[in-house]
């Protein structure tokens, strides 16, 4: 990828400036495709289920952390009602503004909400159950989604898991000029992953999206 990113300052900035320009709604969030909006989150409910639960075994259903929250989308249908707490991260000040408004009574559930670039962010250790990261990680360098994702290991509680959901390329690395992020295809992001020194505990195609745009793969990892 370091052919891809030429100057590394360039890539970060020319993102955030992007984002500062991306209407505070679902439809900004998915870039014009706000209709696959439930698809997404009934996809995601299913693999998360599996895991989450009260019962012995399971991971718990204390706290979890949103990153690249935006307006809290997915914090809103997803998280909230199976968490007790949820924490938002996300570069743009604004899309975090909106979500308290936007998550509604709900919002008293959520205990922080961070302003930071994920490639900065520091996760509290031990903190969280489940770290979901979607929709995000092309805006890191694979350098700094290494370090993030040991990062959010730290984060986990004992039997947490991090779930990664996200477009994936059919080969390499496909820049995207205009919000200045990368799709790397799956073999990519698995290295990424076992570098981070992380296993993978499933990995889901994501059904019934258009099929214009890229495959989007759930991995939950830990
Ligand atoms: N995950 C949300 C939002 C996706 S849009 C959802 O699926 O609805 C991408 C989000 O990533 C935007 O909110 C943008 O502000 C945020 N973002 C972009 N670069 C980031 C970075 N380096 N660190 C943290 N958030 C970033």
């Amino acid at each position: 990828m370091g052919d891809v990113i030429k100057e590394e300052g360039a890539f970060y900035s020319k993102a955030e400036d992007y984002w500062k320009h991306v209407a505070p709604t679902v439809d900004g969030m998915l870039g014009g495709y706000g209709t696959i909006s439930n698809v997404d989150i009934n996809g995601s409910k299913k693999f998360l289920e599996r895991y989450v639960g009260e019962e012995e075994g399971k991971t718990g259903c204390g706290v979890a952390l949103d990153c690249g929250a935006g307006i809290g989308r997915i914090t809103k249908r997803l998280l909230l009602p199976m968490f007790r707490t949820v924490d938002l991260v996300d570069v743009t000040q604004e899309f975090l503004d909106k979500a308290k408004t936007y998550l509604a009574e709900d919002a008293k559930r959520v205990e922080n909400y961070f302003c930071v670039g994920l490639q900065d962010f520091k996760p509290l250790p031990g903190r969280y159950d489940v770290i979901w990261i979607q929709w995000v990680i092309g805006h890191l360098t694979d350098d700094h989604l290494v370090e993030f994702l040991r990062r959010c290991q730290g984060g986990l509680r004992p039997g947490g898991l991090i779930v990664i959901k996200d477009n994936v390329a059919f080969e390499g690395v496909i820049p995207d000029e205009v919000d200045s992020s990368v799709c790397r295809d799956l073999d990519l992001l698995k290295r990424i992953v076992q570098r981070a020194g992380l296993g993978i505990v499933r990995e889901e195609l994501q059904r019934d999206f258009p099929e214009e745009i890229y495959e989007v793969w759930m991995l939950a990892l830990r």
